[in-house]
């Protein structure tokens, strides 16, 4: 048998990251620069601190200021990646926002804004992405990041919920027709990790506490926890996995 070792490097690549000012986004940006790739970061707020971290790691970032709320501005932004950088070979859509509310008393606008973010803008972003990568041809891999949410019900989080299992289905349509043309399309689904997403659950101590007895691995989760998820997924390592999606979360799923 002629086996050779799969490269997980991800020099030549060119990755965008929507929502890499804080977070998960954060994390893997920075995950991604030091296994090689140079790296967009896409967000309303700034990004200077993780694009310094980038630097620090050798490689280039592009500092993409965008509004995924907001309907067509998918090609401007891959424009300013193109210009900036080259044209992306990865794209991590990670961007996304909860509103918490019980579902009798949830708004229309809280439905709308969470559906926005975290699901109209993978579409348009990633429409946007292959459309560009069929035209170059080559390889190219796309990440989404899921949740349990895409798997369980949740409390208080309906239009979470229903955006983050809508989007392990878009992964997997996506997958069904892109994976014959050299596009690798899977997901990420994180546990419960400590950023500003989860900062309620944390300040209430008896949903902390619950959480923490459901996770076997018996920690909330950290960003720096998704980085070699992801890396593996954006590197040659897994050309030939498709519309999968990879739990990290200290073994929540498998409770
Ligand atoms: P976070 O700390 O709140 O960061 C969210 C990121 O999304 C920020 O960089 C934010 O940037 C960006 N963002 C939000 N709205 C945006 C918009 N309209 N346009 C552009 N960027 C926007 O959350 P996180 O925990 O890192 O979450 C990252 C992803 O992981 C989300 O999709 C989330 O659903 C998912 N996730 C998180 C957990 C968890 O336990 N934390 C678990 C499962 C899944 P700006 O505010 O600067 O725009």
């Amino acid at each position: 048998m002629n086996i050779i070792s799969p490269s997980f490097r991800l020099d030549g690549e060119v990755a965008v990251v929507t929502g890499a000012s804080r977070g998960i986004g954060a994390a893997l940006a920075v995950g991604l620069a030091q296994a090689g790739a140079d790296v967009a970061l896409i967000a309303r707020g700034d990004t200077a601190p993780v694009a310094a971290e980038i630097a620090s790691a050798g490689r280039r970032s592009s500092q993409v200021t965008a509004d995924l709320g907001e309907s067509g501005n998918s090609e401007a932004i891959l424009a300013q990646v193109a210009a900036e950088l080259g044209r992306p070979s990865v794209l991590i859509n990670n961007a996304g926002i909860i509103r918490r509310a019980d579902f009798v008393d949830m708004t229309r606008e809280d439905w709308r804004e969470v559906l926005a973010v975290n699901l109209d803008s993978v579409f348009e972003l990633s429409q946007a992405f292959v459309r560009g990568s069929l035209a170059a041809g080559g390889t190219s891999r796309i990440i989404h990041i899921a949740s349990m949410l895409s798997f369980q019900g949740g409390i208080r989080v309906a239009s979470y919920t229903a955006a983050k299992s809508a989007l392990l289905g878009l992964t997997r349509a996506m997958a069904n027709e892109l994976a014959s043309q050299g596009i690798n399309v899977n997901a990420i689904a994180p546990g419960y990790i400590a950023t500003d997403n989860t900062a309620a659950l944390r300040a209430d101590a008896g949903r902390n506490q619950a959480i923490l007895e459901r996770i076997p691995a018996g920690r909330w989760g950290d960003p720096s926890d998704l980085v070699g998820a992801a890396v593996f997924l954006a590197s040659p390592a897994a050309a030939y996995v498709h519309g999968a999606v990879l739990p990290v979360d200290g073994g929540w799923l498998a409770r």
